[in-house]
């Protein structure tokens, strides 16, 4: 059968247009995308990406004061939130335009409209066209979930948070994950009041026990005032804002209320269950290591398939999908010990198991300082360092490492590497240290804290 394309994508944001981008310019596949809203998809137009501007934007404040105590004569002003926003909004626009040339200059067809699917083979376009495709690769990513509260719709999502028109001069952070804890210290350094809900006993569940009391200690001693086991009981718009009831009883009133209660995978109304496809649980596009649904021309990526939200991996399995179907090379997507970084301030670096997580697989080893950092301690800052290895007591391999740090997120990238190849701790401990820095504690700890 002679169809329109060798491969048709559903979805613009990274793994999608990573894997179009290959597919047609490294093995002359023909190819289309399809992308209801902006190209780029979340991590570009709505996370990672305006979230680390906001980053850096909100560090300054803190980085102010320092350089006072430091010996600068600095005057610190307020922060011109609409100055920011434009100059954001500019930066993004020039990334999809970046984002659209690629995808132009592979030679691939971009149809910047909703696509749904019609059969194995099909897709029909908002405009009602249909083209037909050997393969259809469904790339949606997910979208914000909001908690299911009455008058929720009063609160804000990380969709909008890039585009308030103003600072609130008091937030309400709703959850404990990722986004919850980025935003509540991003607002937080802006000059933002910010009080943060979270329904358990501690925030960024699933990570490392010490890292994450670590993390709350940081943000509290800072000015955000979280309350874990707590969520809100009753919201309404009253006069002087939100007006927010929290399950512990109290009433406070908020400008925003930003809920940042989890995200659940784009797969509704694309008319995949019609075509046997599985659908699990939680919405996402079940596939096998291969990214293949059960409908075998249609394979799916990234966060839709709810593996591991993260835009690395929604890219490394875009590739591994071009490779399989287009280079005759069947790759399997390795999913364990990926790195990633909390965003807080300061940064969360971890890679592999967290304490908890090791102590269930065998006996262990846990090394670990937590210590004032140079510059810190010169100007006689509270904020500590927390290195961490945790050591697996039988073969000797690096099982986690965790660092909570200024730019903890570049050191966890290095320190990934030689974990993914089987370091062991004397590995660490005959590199040489690199002085003065905070990492040289990793390769400097002599004793187990603790044993388990
Ligand atoms: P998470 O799943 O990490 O966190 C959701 C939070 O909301 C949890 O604390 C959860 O509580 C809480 N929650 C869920 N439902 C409710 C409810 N009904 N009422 C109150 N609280 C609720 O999701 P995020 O949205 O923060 O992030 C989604 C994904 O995006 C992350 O898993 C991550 O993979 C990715 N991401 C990565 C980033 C990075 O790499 N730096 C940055 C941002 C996002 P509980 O713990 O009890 O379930």
């Amino acid at each position: 059968m002679d169809f329109d394309f060798d491969l048709f994508v559903i979805g613009g944001g990274s793994g999608g247009v990573r894997a179009a981008r290959v597919a047609a310019g490294e093995t002359g596949a023909r190819v289309g995308l399809g992308e209801e809203s902006r190209m780029g998809g979340t991590c570009v137009i709505r996370g990672c990406v305006p979230k680390k501007l906001m980053v850096f934007a909100s560090e300054y404040a803190e980085g102010m004061h320092e350089a006072i105590d430091y010996g600068w004569d600095v005057t610190i002003g307020g922060f011109d939130w609409t100055r920011f926003r434009t100059k954001l909004e500019g930066e993004l626009d020039r990334l999809e335009g970046v984002y659209n040339k690629l995808l132009l200059g592979s030679g691939v067809e971009v149809f910047p409209q909703r696509a749904t699917l019609v059969d194995a083979h099909t897709v029909r376009l908002a405009d009602g066209i249909e083209k037909t495709a050997k393969h259809i690769l469904i790339a949606t990513g997910g979208w914000p979930l909001m908690p299911g509260l009455e008058n929720e719709e009063l609160g804000i999502t990380s969709n909008e948070v890039f585009h308030l028109e103003a600072l609130p001069e008091r937030l309400l952070v709703v959850g404990g994950g990722y986004i919850a804890c980025e935003m509540a210290c991003i607002f937080n350094g802006l000059g933002t009041k910010v009080t943060q809900f979270y329904r358990g006993a501690q925030i960024l569940r699933g990570f490392d026990g010490e890292a994450r009391g670590h993390i709350a200690e940081h943000m509290e001693r800072h000015g955000i005032a979280i309350h874990c086991g707590t969520n809100i009981l009753r919201m309404h718009k009253g006069a002087k804002g939100i007006e927010v009831t929290a399950t512990t009883g109290e009433t406070h009133v908020y400008d925003q209320v930003l809920f940042a209660t989890g995200r659940t995978p784009n797969s509704r109304g694309l008319g995949l269950e019609e075509l046997g496809v599985e659908i699990g649980r939680r919405g996402e596009i079940v596939v096998d290591e291969y990214s293949q649904t059960a409908v075998p021309s249609i394979y799916a990526i990234g966060d839709v398939t709810n593996r591991v939200q993260l835009t690395p991996v929604a890219i490394r399995e875009g590739m591994a999908f071009v490779e399989t179907v287009f280079k005759g090379n069947p790759t399997p997507v390795d999913h364990e010990l990926i790195p990633s970084a909390v965003f807080t301030q300061p940064e969360y670096g971890a890679v592999g198991l967290s304490e908890e997580e090791a102590r269930e697989k065998g006996p262990i080893e846990v090394y670990s300082t937590a210590f004032r950092p140079m510059h810190k301690s010169f100007i006689a800052r509270e904020d500590r360092v927390l290195m961490k290895l945790i050591v697996c007591a039988e073969t000797r391999k690096v099982l986690g490492v965790h660092i909570v740090a200024d730019h903890a997120g570049e050191m966890i990238q290095l320190a990934g590497v030689a974990v993914k190849m089987g370091a062991t701790k004397e590995d660490f401990d005959r590199t040489v240290a690199v002085h003065p820095t905070m990492s040289e504690e990793l390769v400097t700890l002599k004793t187990p804290v603790r044993r388990a």
